[in-house]
């Protein structure tokens, strides 16, 4: 302000102006102002330049918060983030930081949808612009909890052949009994999937050997995996149960179960097939598929971000592409610990879910 000063001798006048002190306007008719001093003033003021650079730096789809962050500004003493569910708004959350960090976490987000989320820079008593608008998906974790362990909901909308959790029954200890044709990378995700029994929580064990053959048998608590040419008619996998009475069919509570897999060299040849077929038959997992989610990725590998990690038990493969898994990825592991932790177990109810408020 003091360059208005020593600029024009109508400063105080424009100071008024820009205080928006009555009167002065009126003062200014009575001089005789050159046509400089009619136009606005030129805006010396100071001004904060906007953040740039706002990024989605890390994502947890279960907790439903997220870490954001931006680059800095020179002199910002603060950053205010505008949260919402529509682009340009701030109808969710106006957060002030109070200090210079360029990271925010965002907690209690809402699921199922868009957020977007805009950056100013506080300081000097100035508020910048926003920043450009960062825009990512959050998953509804319900609803992925819903179609891995029922079967039902936006993510897997297929009426389940009963009401509930399958899976094995409390106390038992599976004997996994691999083929001794099953291939090394086959075996490599069987095997990681079985290790992630030990930190599951689940209220029953496995062990895991090979089998002088390949000539599956349904026996009581085993899982026998074996390998056949264009198994199940696509040369990937399939796993076929029986209930406790070894009974085939679509068993909730499982008796025995056998896994095939194809052969070296088809598609079923691969770990992440492999961990995805041990995802059903050890833990009762159903698939996830997004349905009924237009913002999904539509293949497997377009998978792979924060928003659409990867999920071992994506419904379909594709014919070159190999997912990384070669286990349950964190998300669907959590999802398992999240059911036992509640007690679940197989032959536990869609109510029960609900009652433990895992699924809505
Ligand atoms: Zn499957």
């Amino acid at each position: 302000m003091s360059s208005f000063a020593a600029r024009f001798p109508l400063a105080v006048c424009l100071l008024g102006v820009v205080l928006g002190l009555a009167g002065c306007s009126s003062s200014r008719t009575t001089t005789s102002p050159t046509p400089a001093e009619e136009a606005p003033p030129s805006t010396p003021a100071p001004t904060l330049s906007a953040p740039s650079g706002i990024q989605l730096a890390s994502l947890d789809i279960r907790q439903r918060a997220a870490l954001v962050s931006w680059t800095g500004v020179a002199n910002a003493t603060s950053y205010v983030v505008e949260v919402s569910t529509a682009s340009g708004q701030s109808n969710f959350a106006v957060i002030t930081t109070g200090n210079s960090n360029t990271v925010l976490q965002l907690t209690d987000l809402p699921a199922g949808g868009y957020v977007y989320a805009r950056v100013r820079a506080q300081g000097n008593n100035l508020t910048s612009p926003p920043s450009s608008e960062l825009r990512f998906y959050l998953q509804d974790y319900k609803y992925l909890l819903e179609a891995l362990a029922v079967q039902t909901g936006p993510y897997y909308p297929t009426p389940a052949p009963f009401d509930g959790v399958r899976g094995w029954p409390a106390g038992t200890t599976v004997r996994i009994r691999l083929s001794n044709t099953v291939t090394a990378e086959q075996r490599r995700g069987l095997e990681t999937v079985a290790a992630q029994l030990a930190v599951s929580g689940a209220p029953y064990r496995a062990t895991i050997e090979v089998m002088d053959n390949n000539q599956p048998t349904f026996r009581r608590n085993e899982i026998q995996v074996v390998t056949l040419a264009n198994a199940c008619g696509t040369g990937m996998g399939c796993t076929v149960y029986a209930d406790t009475s070894l009974r085939q069919g679509q068993a909730q509570v499982f008796g025995s179960v056998v896994l095939y897999l194809g052969t070296a060299g088809e598609r079923g040849d691969a770990a992440d097939i492999a961990a995805h077929e041990m995802g059903h038959a050890l833990f009762g997992l159903w698939h996830v598929h997004y349905q009924n989610v237009a913002e999904a990725p539509q293949y497997p590998s377009h998978f792979g971000t924060l928003e659409f990690p990867f999920m071992t038990m994506y419904a379909s493969a594709e014919p070159v592409f190999r997912s990384p898994n070669d286990r349950l990825s964190d998300l669907e592991l959590h999802v398992v610990q999240d059911l036992f932790r509640s007690g679940v177990t197989a032959g536990a109810r869609r109510a029960d879910l609900q009652a433990r408020g895992l699924i809505y």
